[in-house]
């Protein structure tokens, strides 16, 4: 690629899988890291039923893909927990941030953040590994991130549910290895999503600075490659992880952050 730019490029060269026959469920779909994941795997053949909160984006993302789409809010399990079934691939992306000091932080909102990223993703897991059992097949990719392995102030809820949701991808891992089915997490740095962007944005706000500089001096500060990640790399390696060169790979963790995590 060779960009080491804030502003970065795009991936040039394309992993190339066929998951035609298969049935994909990805969640958190209408945006970021799970829109670029959903048009990569409607490049790859899988058929996709494709889960946001938010109807309006997760229906634009369904038409492009030409994905079946339901409008489910993961913070309810019970009602979610079916979207798992008579499914060959999960992609358990959903999730939000919330930061504050620990001291000061909301219980609900740490309650939230580990319904969505922890309880909802096993309640869909759950449901979907009778199913992959029966098959013989599954993969399961579960979008965790760079604090699933690394701590990071303010953000108690955050780590937590990352380093809750790494622990139930190794154990899924160990129980599907007989059945053919893998689990495995991806561990992004910061990516440019929306959600990164509300980050820049609030900081800039509070702390009066450039969003550039908050992006330079704040985000990549531990980042040997001084660049954001984008959406596709993480889409690129998540459909990897689904192909046929990922066979013997389980219970591993990616991180893909720009050697973040390296030091
Ligand atoms: P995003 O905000 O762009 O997209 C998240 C999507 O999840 C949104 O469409 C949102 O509506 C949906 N969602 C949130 N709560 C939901 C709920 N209760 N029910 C249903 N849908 C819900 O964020 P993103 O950056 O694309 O993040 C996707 C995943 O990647 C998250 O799990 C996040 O933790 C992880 N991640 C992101 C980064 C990053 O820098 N952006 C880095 C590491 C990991």
């Amino acid at each position: 690629m060779g960009d080491s730019s804030a502003t970065g490029a795009r991936p040039s060269a394309e992993v190339t899988v066929d998951l035609v026959g298969k049935r994909a469920l990805v969640t958190g779909a209408g945006s970021g890291i799970g829109a670029a994941v959903a048009r990569k795997l409607a490049a790859t053949g899988a058929e996709m039923l494709l889960v946001d909160r938010v109807a309006k984006s997760v229906e634009q993302v369904a038409e492009e893909t030409g994905a079946c789409h339901t409008v489910a809010d993961l913070s309810e399990p019970d009602t979610v927990a079916e979207l798992g079934e008579n499914t060959d691939i999960v992609i358990n992306n959903a999730g939000l941030q919330y930061v504050a000091p620990v001291h000061q932080y909301p219980p609900e909102m740490f309650q939230l953040l580990l319904t969505v990223m922890v309880q909802a993703p096993f309640r869909i897991i759950r449901a979907a590994l009778p199913g992959m059992y029966r098959n013989g097949w599954g993969r399961i990719v579960n979008i965790s991130s760079v604090h699933g392995v690394r701590a990071a102030p303010l953000k108690s809820a955050y780590v937590t549910a990352k380093h809750g949701l790494e622990g139930l991808s190794k154990t899924v891992a160990l129980e599907g290895a007989g059945h053919g089915v893998t689990s495995n997490c991806v561990c992004p740095g910061y990516v440019r999503t929306p959600l990164v962007e509300r980050q820049v944005s609030e900081h800039a706000v509070r702390h009066r600075v450039p969003r550039e500089q908050v992006v330079e001096d704040v985000l990549l500060s531990r980042t040997p490659i001084k660049r954001l990640v984008e959406p596709e790399e993480v889409a690129e390696l998540t459909a990897w992880l689904c192909g046929p060169s990922a066979v013997s790979i389980t219970g591993s963790s990616f991180e893909l952050d720009g050697g973040w995590s390296a030091q």
